[in-house]
């Protein structure tokens, strides 16, 4: 357990405030530390993983269609492929692949050149026929679908895990993490931070991070910027575990949901918003999400019909106009750093964003350039395409 920050007193000053000790806020602090800079505060609102982190399905997957999307999750995935022994701890991860189910022709020939550019950047991503699926994965019943694509380094971590372990490994390299510590404002003097008011006194400080997931947009509003990140609530559910019948994640964007069965035996599984009302900014539940997801898995896993839920919970994407994230500086006030907006993928880029935003605190060239997702492509009218998204 995360232990010892409740006792101590909040320090006077730091080099740098995280705001946000999520996946995304323990990989930045981690990845800070370990490139030198060892006085930084990780400040949250909540306790350990109470934000979008510890409601998600944590798929990992390099199968994206644009190609900075391919580049950050391949670079992730390099990461999460040495990270338990990195970070001193097992942090769950399974690659048991990803299998991409098309049931349209024209959503076929669009993961056909995904896989196309994949293999040009390094992802060594296939196209399957109907009877390679039958053979690998003969639970499934892929009648109805049109084609399949499949990349067998994707898979899942778990999300406590990687995130207890990069907030541990943080630790360990002088980060402190200050949990039921709200960031009730932030002080900028011209155009420049000067410090964090929180409700347990101020913190003076030049570099602020925001990484409050779902809640970024009220961090960004404390300095006067106006972000387009809304929070926009997902159902997920989960079954009781059951014999291994399919190892990879299966998802479909013309089926609009995603599924995998856990190392226990369970399933998790979620979509998209459908049609329904659900509310966007709620964690309320609706009993139309287990019957509409029940309708398009059984279809696919048909010895789902027999299996029982067990667990049914919302969490909120952070959702921007063209679902990627906000890397990187604010042009208009100095030291105030966003990492935020990353819709379903933002526990999957966590490795390499966090190391990018550390690189860019102490004043190193990214070593992706993501200069393309800076905070003000917006009011720029420069949105970047991603065509892959849940
Ligand atoms: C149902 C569902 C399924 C998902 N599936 C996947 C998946 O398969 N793969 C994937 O990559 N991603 C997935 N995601 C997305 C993923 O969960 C998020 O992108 C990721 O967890 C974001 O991490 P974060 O650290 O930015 O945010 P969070 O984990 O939400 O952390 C933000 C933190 O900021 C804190 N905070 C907010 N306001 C303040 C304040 N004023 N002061 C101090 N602290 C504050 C909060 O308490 C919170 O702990 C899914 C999300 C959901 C909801």
């Amino acid at each position: 357990m995360v232990s010892g920050e409740l006792s101590k007193g909040l320090p006077k000053t730091a080099d740098v405030v995280i705001v946000g000790s999520g996946v995304q806020g323990a990989s930045i602090a981690y990845n800070l530390a370990k490139m030198g800079v060892r006085d930084v505060l990780v400040l949250d609102a909540g306790d350990l993983l109470t934000g979008s982190t510890g409601r998600c399905a944590a798929g990992i997957r390099a199968q994206w269609g644009g190609e900075l999307n391919c580049k950050l999750a391949k670079a992730s995935l390099d990461i999460f492929e040495t990270l338990s022994d990195e970070l001193g701890m097992d942090i769950g991860l399974h690659q048991g692949g990803y299998l991409i189910v098309a049931y349209l022709d024209s959503e076929f020939q669009q993961l056909k050149r995904n896989v196309q550019l994949q293999n040009s950047l390094g992802i060594n991503s296939v196209i399957l026929s109907h009877d390679e699926v039958k053979e690998r994965f003969p639970a499934l019943d892929i009648s109805n679908a049109v084609g399949f694509t499949y990349h067998h380094r994707d898979g899942h971590a778990d999300p406590f895990l990687t995130t207890l372990a990069y907030i541990e490994g943080a630790k360990r390299l002088g980060v402190n993490f200050y949990f039921r510590t709200k960031v009730t404002g932030i002080e900028a003097r011209g155009d420049r931070v000067e410090g964090v008011q929180t409700s347990k006194g101020y913190i003076s400080t030049k570099v602020v991070v925001n990484a409050a997931g779902p809640w970024a947009r009220d961090i960004a509003q404390m300095v006067g910027l106006s972000i387009p990140v809304e929070p926009e609530a997902h159902e997920i559910v989960v079954t009781e575990p059951v014999p291994r019948i399919l190892d990879p994640m299966v998802i479909s964007f013309s089926g609009n949901f995603y599924m995998q069965q856990r190392p226990n035996g369970s399933f998790i599984m979620g979509m998209g918003p459908e049609p329904y009302a659900h509310p966007k900014d709620q964690y309320s539940l609706t009993w139309k999400f287990p019957y509409i997801m029940a309708q398009k898995v059984t279809k696919l896993l048909p010895a789902l019909r027999e299996v029982r839920l067990l667990r049914h919970w919302a969490g909120y994407y952070a959702v921007t106009p063209d679902r990627h994230p906000i890397l990187g500086e604010s042009r208009y006030v100095k030291g105030f750093y966003m990492s935020v907006g990353f819709s379903g993928h933002g526990f999957m880029l966590a490795p390499i964003t966090g190391k990018l935003i550390a690189e860019m605190i102490i004043g190193k060239k990214p070593s992706i350039d993501v200069s393309s997702l800076r905070p003000e492509r917006f009011e720029e009218g420069k949105l970047v395409f991603e065509p892959m998204v849940v």
